[in-house]
């Protein structure tokens, strides 16, 4: 599907939405509608929203805060709790499924797909009798760029034992 086509149906959907609801079609909402679809990674609400601000858009915090919880709710949104760090979201609408590693160390995030998650999603649901809808799996631990950083300093460390003991 084309970028366009996609904003242009998203943007569908969520008039619907807030029109079903009886909430303001404000232009802020779509604005930050547009900025979410226009990015390709995983973002925090003060991310977003100092994002809005540097762009010049008039939005206030609460509102940027309250639309993600708006397109969470009509699933063009995905939340995502990656360990201890704040919420993060990310554009969920024609977007392929993935799951994610995270870094425990830096926090960056990294998506990969699987096909054999899927089947093992299907084949618990079939085991259990759910009908499963979605799953989540996160898998975290140390990127490359952490791992490196913590063999130098482990090395370092342990250089200055050796020191010690020859002191
Ligand atoms: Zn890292
Ligand atoms: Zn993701």
């Amino acid at each position: 599907m084309s970028e366009q086509k996609t904003n242009e149906l998203v943007r569908k959907i969520f008039e619907a939405y807030l029109e079903n609801k009886n909430l303001r079609k404000t232009p802020e909402r779509f604005a930050i509608l547009e900025e979410i679809y226009s990015r390709n990674d995983h973002f925090d609400v003060e991310t977003l929203y100092i994002h809005m601000k540097n762009q010049k858009y008039r939005v206030s915090r609460a509102t940027v805060y309250n639309t993600l919880e708006l397109l969470v709710s009509c699933d063009l949104v995905t939340k995502h709790q990656f360990g201890k760090n704040m919420a993060q979201f990310e554009k969920s609408y024609g977007y392929r499924q993935h799951d994610h590693v995270i870094c425990i160390e830096c926090g960056k995030v990294v998506e990969f797909c699987d096909p054999r998650i899927h089947q093992i999603q299907t084949m618990v649901g079939d085991l259990l009798k759910f009908d499963v809808k979605h799953h989540s799996l996160n898998l975290y631990g140390f990127c490359s760029d952490c791992s490196m950083a913590r063999k130098v300093s482990e090395s370092a460390a342990s250089a200055e034992k050796i020191e010690e003991i020859k002191s």
